[in-house]
């Protein structure tokens, strides 16, 4: 048994209708709150006015912000801060996905500390201190694990880069993740935010920060993906379905802020960062074909493992062979939910690989691949990546 240690300090609730816990799950942190969402749309305002309106039972003053967009840029942290000051907020609450929970993280460290939560990222001596506002998380999509995470992701435009807080100062206090309020997300976004759950658990498998702890929740999250993914993306309306997939995630961003994830994210934060009309699961999906033919060799059992969670008939091949068969398992399963696709259909320069390529090596997630890429051959992946 390997030593490890394992933290996690959100209070989880999970469940259907656990969205009326909202209210007071933030009154036991402040009384005026900042609620942090997209701009309110048709879909939404049912689920934003029933927060408001628990929140107002309970006794909180809120203000709403609804400047937030997807791979949230540091312009927006800046108008959502001066929101938080303006309102006096003494907690933050984000409501959505991954952007609007990311957001509210980044919000609290830059409403009460000098400058702006690009000079907070994990690898600056600046840090986030206790003065960070506490952050409550609703998930609204299953993909990020956002509300279990300590960590914030944010695009800074001219720079043309997308990096993160990393501090345990920005954990939610409190997670609440309802699946019935994923029951409206399109067929594509189930699809990229679930691949992204997938991404999560199985690099973390490959991790040398990983655990007998989050080996068993990356396990359980992959096989609950493996058999629900597919299907709530054929039918959004599935509660049994949804419910698998929140858990799914959940399970994969406790696995994320224990063990860690892997190359295909730094190439999956580059691209956004450049090009940032690519979502986070595509970035990933498009480098996933390459990346497992690239690893499989130096990681053979963890393969094996998910190989047989996909097709139970590899038990009766060799481990060599079965975790070959894992990259045509994890082909055909981005095929089935949509997901398959190359650089060139997002209309990305095939000559601005080698600064992706160079922009891919910056997070310290290649460093934790089982093999490790050159710069040369984090350009071939990429290159292999540009037609499917
Ligand atoms: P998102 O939050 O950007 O949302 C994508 C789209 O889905 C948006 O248009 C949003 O309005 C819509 N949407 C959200 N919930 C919906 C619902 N219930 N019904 C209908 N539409 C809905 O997507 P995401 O993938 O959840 O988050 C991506 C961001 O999270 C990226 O910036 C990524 O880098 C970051 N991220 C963070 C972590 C972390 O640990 N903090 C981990 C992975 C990724």
């Amino acid at each position: 048994m390997r030593d490890f240690k394992y933290f996690q300090p959100t209070d989880i609730r999970f469940g259907s209708g656990k969205i009326v816990e909202v209210g007071a799950a933030v009154a036991k942190y402040g009384k005026r709150c900042l609620l942090v969402t997209v701009p309110v749309e048709p879909i939404f305002e049912a689920l934003f006015d029933k927060v408001k309106a628990s929140l107002k039972s309970a006794g909180v003053e809120v203000a709403h912000f609804d400047g937030i967009i997807p791979n949230p840029t540091t312009e927006c942290i800046t108008a959502g801060a001066e929101a938080a000051k303006q309102h006096n907020a003494d907690v933050v609450l984000g409501v959505g996905g991954g952007s609007s929970m990311d957001s509210a993280k980044a919000i609290a460290v830059e409403a009460t500390h000098p400058g702006t939560s690009w000079d907070y990222l994990y690898f600056r001596d600046s840090q986030p201190t206790e003065k960070t506002l506490p952050v409550i998380a609703v998930s609204t999509t299953s993909g990020t694990g956002s509300q279990v995470t300590q960590v914030a992701v944010v695009t800074n435009t001219k720079e043309r880069d997308k990096s993160a807080i990393y501090n345990a100062i920005v954990y939610p206090k409190v997670a609440i993740v309802d699946p019935d309020l994923m029951l409206t997300i399109p067929e594509h976004i189930t699809a990229s935010t679930g691949f992204d759950a997938f991404a999560h658990a199985f690099e973390s498998l490959l991790n040398p920060n990983a655990s007998p702890y989050t080996d068993m929740m990356a396990l359980e999250a992959i096989e609950l993906l493996v058999k629900h993914l597919p299907r709530v993306v054929q039918d959004g309306s599935d509660r049994e379905g949804r419910a698998a997939l929140a858990w799914a995630d959940t399970l994969a961003g406790l696995c994320i802020a224990n063990a860690g994830v892997t190359l295909p994210h730094g190439i999956g934060m580059a691209i956004p960062g450049m090009y940032p009309h690519v979502m986070h699961g595509e970035a990933l999906a498009l480098n996933y074909p390459a990346f497992t033919r690239f690893t499989c060799p130096h990681a053979i059992s963890q393969f094996v493992a998910v190989g047989r969670i996909f097709n139970p008939e590899l038990r009766e091949e060799s481990d060599q062979a079965a975790a070959e068969r894992m990259c045509e398992e994890v082909d055909q399963f981005l095929k089935e939910i949509g997901m398959w696709f190359g650089l060139a259909d997002f209309d990305i320069p095939q000559a601005e690989i080698p600064d992706l390529a160079e922009q891919s090596m910056v997070l310290p997630d290649n460093g934790n691949n089982p093999r490790v890429a050159t710069q040369d051959e984090m350009q071939e992946l990429l290159e292999q990546c540009y037609r499917r």
